[in-house]
């Protein structure tokens, strides 16, 4: 059956997954949903025998209806291959009564390399199949890690280029070091004196200028994005909710049919809303539960029924994490509303206008799959300290906050599900905060001798990509306001 993707907030357009894909967003700020998602209809057993490749290949062929066997097979091979530093490309390790997915053996240590490692793939093939003559330039916002994650995948990738905005101070050392040390020639990194969500709107309101996708036109470009908006991102993240159920059962953690919880730091609403539409294709998941950090707009959301952005932006140490705009919840708000674009869109115009919107009992009556709560800068510490010092195994900032919430779910329900915790981010890459978690005394040590004493203690060695930036130059140093964005856009460009 052919799925098509409609728009969040326009029920009259409907396109294919390649056309989705290579548009990003759509034109109206709606985002791309599939018309209805796809069962999986393949027994535990068969899963668990499956590599993470075929795994993908299952579960990615069920929603990319128009590409061909041998072209998704090409995209999921040209992506999970040795870029990984595990076979397993993601490897759950049982730590304190979880069972961490840790989704950061990627190029670049975070888990946004388990889609951007394959949206090039993807975005190239769909631009063939569309006959697409532009060159596609992608426009990313990012709190940290899909910026990195996003110039790894496209570097000179032939017919794209793509401009990176990022807090300036909004990121962690690492992160930064990272993103302005990438090589390429169709690589661009800007820092905004700004926030994550206005980096965010700022690329979302470029999407949507009709004027300046006329003067893109003219000079040969269009515009896509490597943001969780791009169903293209989305799609591939579910894989690993799927590989990480079958390897439950492989390993007897689980028996058949048992459900299990799954636990995601979460931000933009992107990685959960993948574990949610794994749930939706049948695989037996309890509870989605959703760990903030102080930005917990979406823990007052799931309280209270009222998504309300109008509060102080947080700065954090799970700066990945620090949003008060969460793009994805729209595509929930959406099926919540009964798929109905009209709704969805008012609800949106709300929050455009209002900062806020509340939800309808019968749409609240939806939501009782998931659960949300949220950890104190303070206890997302305490908790790094605590399970290094109770296991050895060493958290980062993220992943901690997704532990302790966990902790805060049991004390609360006394359920007893096996549950998986999505481990987004090496600790090398926050790993300031790590160490100053484990104990003060490390505050003095600079970043690089802190990687090493890390290494140290967790006896892990450090990875390729933070000896990559070690001594790395610096290429990119623009700042920019964030009303001049679009004008930096056209400079990159060359288009004024
Ligand atoms: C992006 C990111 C998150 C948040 O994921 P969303 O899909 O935006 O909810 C959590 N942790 C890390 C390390 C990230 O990079």
């Amino acid at each position: 059956m052919d799925i098509l993707y409609t728009n969040t907030r326009d029920a009259s357009e409907k396109v294919t997954a390649s056309r989705a894909i290579l548009n990003g967003l759509a034109k109206n700020g709606g985002l791309y949903v599939p018309v209805s998602i796809p069962k999986l209809n393949i027994t535990v057993e068969a899963l668990a025998e499956m590599t993470y490749q075929e795994t993908a290949y299952e579960v990615m062929s069920r929603f990319l209806t128009d590409f061909t066997e041998e072209e998704l097979k090409h995209c999921i091979n040209s992506a999970y291959d040795s870029k990984f530093d595990t076979e397993e490309i993601a490897p759950l390790k049982k730590a304190d009564q979880a069972y961490y997915l840790e989704l950061f053996h990627g190029a670049t240590i975070a888990f946004k390399d388990m889609a951007l490692s394959i949206l090039p793939h993807l975005l190239i093939t769909a631009a063939r199949k569309n006959h697409v003559k532009n060159d596609i330039v992608i426009l990313t916002a990012t709190s940290g890690d899909t910026g990195k994650a996003a110039l790894a995948g496209f570097a000179d990738v032939k017919g794209t280029k793509i401009i990176v905005f990022y807090p300036k101070n909004g990121v962690s050392p690492i992160q930064e070091k990272q993103m302005v040390t990438q090589k390429g020639e169709n690589t661009y990194v800007v820092g905004i004196n700004g926030n994550f969500d206005q980096a965010q709107t700022g690329v979302k309101q470029m999407f949507s200028d009709p004027e300046l996708a006329k003067e893109m036109e003219a000079a040969g470009y269009q515009f896509s994005s490597a943001n969780s908006i791009n169903i293209g991102r989305l799609v591939p993240q579910i894989v690993y909710y799927v590989y990480a159920y079958a390897k439950m059962y492989a390993n007897g953690a689980i028996g058949k049919d048992e459900a299990i919880n799954v636990v995601v730091p979460t931000g933009n609403f992107g990685n959960i809303l993948a574990a949610f539409y794994a749930k939706n294709m049948g695989i037996p998941i309890h509870k989605l539960i959703c760990a903030s950090n102080e930005n917990k707009v979406l823990y007052d959301f799931f309280q209270t029924g009222t998504y309300d952005k109008n509060r102080e932006f947080m700065l954090t140490s799970s700066p990945s994490m620090d949003i008060l705009i969460s793009s994805n919840l729209e595509r929930l708000i959406y099926r919540i509303a009964g798929d109905d674009a009209k709704k969805n869109a008012s609800f949106m115009g709300e929050l455009a206008k209002e900062g806020k919107y509340t939800l309808t009992p019968g749409m609240r009556e939806q939501l009782d799959s998931f659960y949300g709560n949220y950890t104190s800068e303070a206890e997302t510490a305490a908790v790094i300290k605590e399970i290094y010092e109770k296991t050895g195994y060493v958290l980062d900032t993220h992943t901690a906050v997704a532990a302790e919430v966990y902790k805060k779910y049991k004390a609360e329900t006394k359920d007893t599900a096996k549950t998986v915790i999505a481990s987004t981010a090496s600790p090398f890459k926050f790993t300031r905060s790590v160490m100053n978690a484990i104990d003060e005394k490390y505050d003095a040590m600079s970043d690089f001798e802190l990687v090493d004493e890390l290494s140290k203690i967790a006896n892990v060695k450090v990875p390729k990509a933070i000896e990559e930036i070690r001594n790395a130059k610096v290429l990119h140093d623009t700042v920019c306001e964030v009303e001049d964005m679009p004008k930096t856009v056209k400079t990159i460009l060359k288009i004024q």
